[in-house]
């Protein structure tokens, strides 16, 4: 909103306008506003929000965490990146769009149509596409080609995302590992800069899955058989993003930092052939979160997401947070205590020593 708003404004040489000409750029803003952030562009939490997931994240790590990790400016750096994968949604480049922006969601509706259930779905990203390519065969279903970006009515990614997202975190741990026994003092500064950069990436996926409309076709407004006469507004998403805790004074930092739990080793997959990383938990809590759509539109049906009777709505959407924050210092936990050292970095490491001596 802020970029947007300079720029119109920059945009504007008109030194000291008519009324006429007032109205007449009031008109054009009002257009170019809607075009530029129209409300197909829907993006999960706020940049607020992700940044007090993170938060909540970090309050969760025990002590023995590395502690690079939680100096100003590395802490600081991890808030920020919090937003990140949402401003590459902002280029209006569409192959970045198309890659980007279903990695933000998984519609899980919209499986139905290619007859897939989620427990069928592969691990493997390429292998998901597949399944959906043979599916469209057989069913004759059209290319999700109906808008520029060419991702009409994909289900989405995020599980993917989410998983390919920590593994890299694991591998930055694992490497980490290595160049601190082995490694020079600026390649130990590297490798622990990639420790941050991929914590903050993997963050913002972890938190829009606690966003239940990054889980739904109804993702901004109800679509499609409406009996129980939910809201079908385009503004409902940036709402829900943030627009309702902005309305009502924002959420309780200090409340919801005071309840975090200690981050836990999540339980390691007996094997590694179904699911490598996580993706077979990720996708577990996605469905429950994809449980909590219609709570949500039912909380706003009855009121209890308005600045009149916010309590309901406000505790609803703290809850969603405190869970993306245990979640996500669960997973950055995880990743340091499983990373293994990277064998191939020892042995280069070892070799290049002997080469010195
Ligand atoms: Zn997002």
């Amino acid at each position: 909103m802020g970029k947007t708003g300079e720029q119109l404004s920059v945009a504007s040489p008109l030194p000291r306008p008519q009324p006429f000409l007032v109205i007449l750029r009031r008109f054009i803003v009002f257009i170019l506003v809607g075009l530029l952030i129209g409300p197909a562009d829907v993006h999960a939490w706020d940049y607020l929000r992700h940044r007090f997931v993170n938060q909540l994240a970090l309050a969760s790590l025990p002590k023995n965490f590395p502690a690079f990790v939680r100096t100003a400016t590395n802490t600081e750096r991890i808030l920020f990146l919090g937003g990140e994968p949402d401003r590459w949604r902002n280029q209006r480049d569409r192959a970045l769009r198309h890659l980007n922006s279903p990695d933000h969601y998984l519609d899980i509706e919209d499986l139905e149509p290619y007859q897939l259930k989620p427990a069928q779905l592969s691990h493997f990203r390429y292998e998901y596409v597949e399944q959906m390519a043979a599916a469209r065969v057989r069913l004759k279903l059209p290319l999700p080609n109906e808008n520029a970006d060419r991702i009409k009515g994909h289900p989405g990614f995020l599980p993917w995302a989410i998983n390919e997202n920590y593994l890299k975190l694991v591998s930055a741990f694992s490497y980490l590992k290595v160049f601190e026994e082995m490694g020079t003092p600026q390649e130990i500064a590297n490798a622990r800069a990639n420790v941050v950069y991929r914590m903050g990436i993997l963050s913002h996926f972890i938190g829009d899955a606690s966003q239940p409309l990054h889980t739904t076709r109804h993702f901004n407004g109800w679509v499609g058989d409406n009996p129980k006469d939910y809201t079908v507004s385009r503004r409902f998403h940036s709402w829900i993003d943030g627009g309702f805790l902005e309305a009502i004074g924002g959420h309780d930092e200090k409340t919801l930092l005071a309840k975090v739990r200690p981050a836990k080793r999540l339980a390691t997959p007996e094997s590694t052939d179904d699911a490598s990383g996580r993706f077979q938990a990720v996708m577990q809590y996605i469905l429950g979160q994809h449980a909590l759509v219609e709570p949500l539109y039912q909380l706003n049906k009855e009121g209890d997401l308005s600045p009149d009777k916010p309590a309901k709505g406000k505790a609803f959407l703290q809850a969603q947070l405190q869970k993306s924050g245990s979640v996500l210092g669960d997973m950055w936990f995880t990743a340091w205590q499983e990373a293994p050292p990277d064998k191939y970095l020892q042995s280069y490491l070892a070799k290049r020593k002997l080469k010195k001596e």
